[in-house]
């Protein structure tokens, strides 16, 4: 099972989230049909979901939509404060590998951005935009943390993707330094930084996150939480009828006149739904618009 520690390290002066979504990514590709550097980069994107995810609250939830204007298109992944996450890309069967390794950025691109929008449960959702500035997750969200919420950040990810589409590893840390930080954590944090530049290597070698952190802080980290994580589609007939109602009487009428049923496919978990004609006239009939 997947699943995710939150942390305090260096005496609550450092804040600290991992995890590993083998598992997630494993499911992403099943239910995407993934070729490998288009899994890594689900699997990633998935990973950075989940871990944003887990500096949620109760019902918030939040989208990362990246894109990079490279040959797989764009990628969104959702994740709520319950460790779910689910995401999709737009060209699943990409593959590009350059010195036996998968070569990430010529698959996502590096010309584009990283849109993060939050749903805090306000009025108006909380929504922030950064160029990609290299087309390396780890490093554009280091760059997004220190950009758009001013939290010098350490983002390392790992995922191993064999040729046969399936996941061996995928996980990250992501590593925040508290507003009390001193100089010695962000010195202790270089000094660290190597070890953590290959996170699939650290992942390979520890089945136990809690390995990681040891190997990291020592015996200076308190564990806060740990929780499961999971590739989980919410979806369902009921919430897409009300998709189907905001579209207005007139346009309803128009598909049951032309095509006597509709069929929805979701685009993060694949779930087709049918809508027969008596259900549209039901959907058309509550529709307020
Ligand atoms: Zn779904």
């Amino acid at each position: 099972m997947d699943y995710l520690i939150k942390a305090l390290a260096r005496n609550g002066r450092v804040r600290v989230y991992i995890t590993r979504t083998t598992k997630v990514t494993n499911d992403a590709i099943l239910t995407h049909d993934l070729w490998p550097s288009a899994a890594s980069i689900l699997g990633k994107t998935l990973t950075v979901a989940l871990l944003m995810g887990a500096m949620l609250k109760g019902e918030e939830a939040l989208t990362i939509k990246i894109d990079g204007n490279g040959p797989i298109g764009v990628v969104v992944a959702d994740s709520n404060a319950k460790g779910e996450a689910r995401g999709y890309v737009r060209n699943p069967h990409v593959h590009f590998s350059k010195h036996n390794n998968l070569d990430e950025v010529t698959t996502l691109g590096y010309n584009g951005y990283i849109d993060v929008i939050k749903d805090l449960k306000l009025k108006d959702f909380y929504s922030s935009t950064i160029p990609l500035q290299t087309g390396d997750l780890a490093k554009d969200f280091t760059y997004y943390f220190a950009h758009s919420e001013q939290t010098p950040t350490l983002t390392s990810l790992g995922s191993v993707i064999k040729e046969d589409n399936t996941c061996s590893l995928c996980g990250g840390i992501i590593i925040q330094l508290m507003p009390d930080a001193r100089e010695e954590d962000i010195e202790f944090l270089e000094f660290k930084t190597p070890i953590l530049s290959s996170f699939s290597g650290l992942l390979a070698e520890n089945e136990d996150l809690e390995n990681i952190l040891k190997l990291i802080f020592g015996d200076d980290y308190e564990i806060l939480d740990k929780m499961n994580v999971r590739y989980h589609c919410a979806c369902s007939k009921d919430k897409f009828a009300r998709g189907i109602a905001s579209i207005g009487k007139a346009e309803i009428r128009n598909i049951i006149e032309t095509d006597g049923q509709a069929e929805v496919i979701c685009h993060y978990c694949k779930n087709q739904y049918i809508y027969s004609k008596e259900e549209l006239e039901q959907i058309e009939k509550e529709s307020k618009l």
